[in-house]
């Protein structure tokens, strides 16, 4: 199970990788493990569709399969917007017989035309659920730039306070290009008294399809700075590549000398990528 511990004295860096599609083999993402071999990332998440999607047993068999053949922590994540109670005891049951003790408990985004359950209207829901369940490692998400469907900041981090106080002890950032906005975010954090851990989620962006998704999905907003690297190197496959890790990198390096206490990398599965952006910043998780 992560430990407390895991985060004294030192920055964490961790990575998050995805279930293949259903119409994909699942041994595809035996092949990004593969790839992400000697890394040493302190934990691997394994994301879950919001509606389940299908791939719940691949969330768990892959979840699994990080610590019993790669010896690597996981952490399996659970949206619960589309579960029952009765589903959920099920999933802690599947979590405590494959060795998973590390939750990473959402509530899932809203999937139009599919009526929620009703038994966990929001993650902190599930947070309390998973705490009474069993002895569980469990973590939840947090928005520098606020949650979309929250009102305003003071408000997203009051619920944010109700997922800490229920029992999540290890927060993820959702991904942010702009560094100013985790550090006054941070700062409002710990002014409301949360005194977990918060990783920071970095997405380097290699393409130009992938950030029309991503601010479409979560709204991260794009500075000056990365717009005129996209309008630059957008249409260059290449070029775009090099510029994404190089962005990803630089954004790391401020963090870790900010003295953040994690790093979170959206692999977005692609361990060459994974690779670069380790090879280029090893040596600043060293102390
Ligand atoms: P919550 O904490 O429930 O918050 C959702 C909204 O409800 C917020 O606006 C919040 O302010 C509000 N709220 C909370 N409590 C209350 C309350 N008591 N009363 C009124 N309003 C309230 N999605 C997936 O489907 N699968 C994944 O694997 C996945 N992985 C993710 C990993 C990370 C690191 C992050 C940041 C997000 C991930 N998501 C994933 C997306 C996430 O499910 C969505 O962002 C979702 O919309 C919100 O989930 P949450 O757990 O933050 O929800």
């Amino acid at each position: 199970m992560i430990s407390d511990s895991l985060f004294h004295g030192r920055t964490i860096f961790s990575f998050e990788v995805f279930p293949p599609k259903r119409s994909a083999p699942i041994d595809t993402i035996y092949r990004t493990l593969d790839g992400l071999q000697g890394l040493h990332p302190d934990f691997i998440s394994v994301t879950y569709g919001a509606a389940g999607n299908g791939n719940t047993a691949s969330t768990v068999q892959i979840a699994s399969a990080i610590q019993r053949q790669y010896g690597i922590e996981s952490v399996a994540h659970l949206p619960c917007l589309y579960l029952s109670h009765k589903q959920a005891a099920s999933m802690v049951s599947e979590f405590q017989e494959n060795g998973i003790q590390n939750i990473l408990a959402l509530r899932g985004d809203v999937v139009p035309d599919l009526q929620p359950q009703g038994d966990f209207p929001h993650a902190s829901a599930l947070v309390s659920f998973l705490k009474q369940a069993g002895n569980f490692h469990i973590l939840a998400a947090c928005y520098p730039e606020v949650h979309p469907e929250a009102p305003d900041m003071k408000t997203d981090i009051r619920h944010l306070k109700e997922k800490t106080d229920a029992g999540a002890s290890h927060l993820i950032t959702q991904l942010f290009l702009d560094n100013t906005y985790f550090y006054s975010f941070l700062k409002r954090v710990r002014a409301a008294g949360i005194t977990a851990p918060v990783e920071a989620g970095i997405m380097p962006v290699i393409n130009k399809k992938q950030i029309q998704r991503m601010v479409s999905l979560c709204g991260a907003s794009l500075p000056e700075k990365f717009r005129t690297m996209m309008d630059r190197y957008g249409d260059n496959p290449e070029a775009m590549q090099d510029a994404g890790i190089a962005y990803a990198v630089d954004q790391i390096v401020d963090l870790v000398s900010h003295g953040v206490d994690g790093i979170h990398l959206y692999t977005m599965n692609n361990p060459l990528v994974a690779r670069r952006i380790c090879k280029a910043t090893a040596t600043l998780f060293k102390n």
